[in-house]
């Protein structure tokens, strides 16, 4: 989709820390880190926001994506988090949908 950021970082005109890509999905760095480990993993294909995802498989895919890379990485044992953020009222500022990984240290809970 035209206007999209994280098309153009899936079309590779955007740089991007990538840390796994196949023909589904693509994972990179969140340029604005919230925790030591922050990334991202979107959908190649442009889904706008988690209402309109629809594909089980895909969004399970994200997941998976999202846990063997926290895996690689070496966090996963001591914890992450995992969380999709939709409209509004979630705080979504990229309408194409992408599932945050945070960790690499203690989380605060409720996240406000
Ligand atoms: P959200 O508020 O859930 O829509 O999160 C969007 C996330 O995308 C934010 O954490 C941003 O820091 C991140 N982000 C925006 N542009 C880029 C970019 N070009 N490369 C990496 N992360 C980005």
């Amino acid at each position: 989709m035209t206007n999209c950021i994280f098309c153009s970082i899936i079309k590779g005109d955007i740089p991007a820390e990538k840390l796994y890509e196949d023909d589904k999905v693509l994972a990179f760095k969140d340029v604005n880190a919230q925790a030591p480990e922050h990334f991202l993993v979107i959908p190649k294909e442009h889904i706008s926001t988690p209402n309109d995802a629809t594909d089980e498989a895909l969004l399970g895919k994200l997941n998976t994506t999202a846990v063997m890379i926290a895996k690689e990485r070496g966090f996963s044992e001591s914890g992450y988090r995992l969380v999709m953020n939709c409209n509004s009222d979630g705080c979504q500022s990229v309408f194409h949908i992408h599932l945050h990984c945070l960790g690499g240290r203690q989380l605060n809970w409720p996240p406000g």
